[in-house]
């Protein structure tokens, strides 16, 4: 996985700063152009990088330091906190309660990974011993619910669906009913998505929206498509008032950093990221964590 490079660039570049015999600002700014290359390769915005570059500075404040303090630990720690800050946006998503119902909502793009992924959310939850349930309103491409239901089958979790229903709100509310009425504590409903953010789509995601009163809207994005991250979240966020982000195909492709960073900036929360095929292939996405590993 590239970001296991970025990491592993960024780490090379504290090491090598470490081994300086004096650390002074000379040493420190090569350190810091290591980073920003790094950034950069993995596709972080231009804007991000060079924030980021002029924070760690900031923080780091090498001329205030009293003699003795040890400068090495310093730009560490700061380093660090940047990173943090920089896929952090401060706002923590809606966690659904066991044993009362929630419902939550999936919106995305065709092809995002938005199907596949509401199965492994679902399959996340009944691990931690919750009780939940798919209903497939994507009415608009052939063959979501049988995707849908295939999906579910496999991971041995209830779904609800129509084969002749055209109506997207009305399947939703009929499938948000049924599993309420069976004390399930965590409805998913998978909405349909597009090719491209148009107009009907976003109606359609209103409607199944005002009909199913989720507690969380969640848009599921294809990591692969980069800084162009920055636009279709806060497109959809513009849309459905998007409670959190999954990013999807984090696994061997090059655009990792560049998508994670600028859905950061829209000031949403990745709480997941997916990386594989398979339902198992999903991590919860906890910055702090995620970039102590980052660094090794
Ligand atoms: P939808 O149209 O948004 O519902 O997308 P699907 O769930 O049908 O997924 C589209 C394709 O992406 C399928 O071939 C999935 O197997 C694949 N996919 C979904 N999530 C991931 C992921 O995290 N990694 C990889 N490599 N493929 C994924």
């Amino acid at each position: 996985m590239v970001l296991a490079q970025l990491g592993g660039s960024i780490a090379a570049a504290l090491a090598r700063m470490g081994k300086a015999t004096v650390v002074d600002d000379k040493v420190l700014a090569e350190c810091l152009n290591e980073i920003s290359r790094a950034l950069l390769q993995a596709d972080v915005r231009f804007e991000t990088v060079r924030d980021v570059k002029a924070n760690i500075k900031a923080t780091a404040n090498l001329d205030a330091l009293p003699a003795g303090t040890d400068k090495r630990r310093v730009i560490q720690k700061a380093v660090v906190g940047e990173l943090c800050r920089m896929l952090d946006p401060g706002k923590p998503a809606f966690t659904p309660t066991k044993g009362k119902p929630s419902v939550v909502m999936f919106v995305g793009l065709q092809g995002s990974g938005k199907t596949t992924t509401c199965t492994k959310y679902a399959d996340y939850y009944r691990r931690k011993g919750f009780n939940p349930a798919l209903v497939c309103a994507d009415t608009f491409r052939a063959g979501a619910f049988d995707q849908l239901k295939q999906n579910s089958s496999k991971a041995k979790i209830p779904f609800y669906g129509s084969y002749t229903e055209s109506d997207p709100a009305k399947i939703a509310v009929e499938g948000v009913d049924t599993f309420r009425k069976e004390k399930c504590d965590l409805i998913i409903v998978d909405t349909s998505g597009r090719h491209k953010q148009e107009a009907a789509l976003f109606e359609e995601m209103r409607q199944v929206s005002e009909a199913t009163k989720p507690n969380l809207v969640i848009f599921v994005m294809d990591g692969s498509i980069g800084q162009a991250a920055f636009d279709q979240a806060q497109a959809f966020k513009h849309s459905a008032s998007v409670g959190a982000v999954i990013v999807t195909k984090m696994d061997g492709h090059a655009r990792g950093g560049g998508a994670l960073s600028a859905v950061a900036a829209t000031k949403s929360p990745v709480i997941f990221i997916g990386t594989g095929e398979h339902i198992p292939d999903f991590e919860v996405f906890d910055v702090k964590p995620f970039v102590s590993r980052l660094l090794g």
